[in-house]
């Protein structure tokens, strides 16, 4: 007989988790491995609620698995470490974002983008290399190896730090590799969510010049006076896209709604780049003769990796960058993701797992 959640391992663990697609999270009793000689323990104090949660709840991308634990911005103590672990001792902070696991061994994880290996394996709705599932942050307890554990800096609000862990390094990530961080550049950043605050912030301490692209009108004062953008930029608005025409070095995308890419397209210098963070569930429609005309650039990029995660919350702790966050407790978490369905969070919602979490 196939054991329950609970037998699997030897390390009782408590969480919510939802079993269908109806994407409603209940409490859910289920179990981790021991902590092995490379592994660090954390106690979980901090979950952030990613927009990803919500796809994978309702099994939008087609590969759910359930029962779910979501979850990949997780913060935490460290309260056992394996014999042959270098990086953590007990009472560090430490973070855990999207990954658990890759190869190791491909050319991807040799070049220290774990987050692009074939076999990387996701913190929860995946398989370990055990074939047992992974379940992720809106739980008390992670066991994960300490590879894929990064440091949260002394001074770092811990709740606030939380959301860099995947929406951080999803926006500090391509503005290093293609370059969009250097003085004197100009970059727009599409859709003020999530991803979009956070990316806005970093592209700032960059010395980027940055541009917020908005169907909102609503979010200018936000933009401009909480987050620091230089302008904004309503993206139905035809005078105000003539007027910023050809004038960006790069575009970070964070929006995954269909929407019209001609007008971003129309807004990058020449050699401009059009970078898609966020994943619209169709094949959008490209406007190729622009991209001629200025040899332009359309690409995407995936959070980030590992090392570059730690250099991203180092980063961060340095300029005092953290996420803007509403935090809230384990039991109103179905009310979160359906206020987060509609958009209704500045910008993110965090979860006192540490303090609100209480086994049933
Ligand atoms: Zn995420
Ligand atoms: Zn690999």
């Amino acid at each position: 007989m196939e054991k329950s959640p609970e037998e699997v391992h030897p390390v009782k663990v408590f969480g919510w988790a939802a079993t269908d697609t109806s994407g409603t999270l209940s409490p859910f009793k289920f179990s981790r491995r021991a902590t092995g000689d490379k592994d660090v323990k954390l106690k979980i104090l901090y979950c952030g609620i990613c927009h990803t949660d919500l796809h994978q709840l309702k099994n939008e991308w087609g590969f759910s698995k359930y029962p779910m634990v979501p979850g990949h911005e997780i913060v935490g103590e460290v309260t056992e470490v394996g014999s042959k672990v270098e990086k953590f001792k007990l009472g560090d902070k430490a973070g855990v974002g999207c990954l658990v696991g890759s190869c190791r061994s491909c050319e991807n994880c040799n070049n220290d983008i774990e987050n692009y290996c074939s076999k990387g394996i996701a913190t929860y709705s995946a398989m370990y290399h055990d074939g047992t599932p992974t379940y992720g942050g809106y739980s008390d307890i992670i066991i994960v190896d300490e590879h894929f554990v990064v440091r949260v800096p002394e001074n770092m609000p811990l709740a606030a730090a939380a959301p860099l862990l995947c929406a951080g390094i999803t926006t500090y990530s391509p503005l290093r590799y293609f370059g969009l961080d250097k003085p004197g550049l100009h970059v727009g950043v599409v859709g003020l969510g999530g991803l979009g605050h956070v990316g806005v912030k970093f592209a700032k301490a960059l010395g980027v010049k940055v541009t917020v692209i908005s169907t909102s009108q609503s979010k200018q004062k936000e933009a401009i006076e909480r987050l620091g953008a230089d302008s904004f930029l309503i993206s139905s608005d035809p005078d105000q896209l003539q007027a910023a025409i050809g004038t960006m070095d790069g575009i970070l995308d964070t929006v995954s709604a269909d929407h019209p890419l001609d007008p971003l397209i129309g807004l990058l210098k020449s050699h401009g780049k059009l970078i898609f963070l966020g994943a619209p569930d169709k094949p959008v429609e490209l406007p190729v003769f622009p991209l001629l005309m200025g040899r332009k650039l359309v690409a995407g990029s995936g959070i980030g990796g590992m090392k570059e995660t730690q250099e991203m919350l180092d980063f961060a702790a340095k300029h005092n960058i953290t996420a803007d966050v509403e935090v809230i407790p384990m039991d109103y978490v179905n009310t979160a993701l359906q206020r987060l369905t509609k958009g209704d969070v500045k910008y993110r919602f965090v979860i006192d797992v540490g303090k609100t979490l209480r086994a049933e």
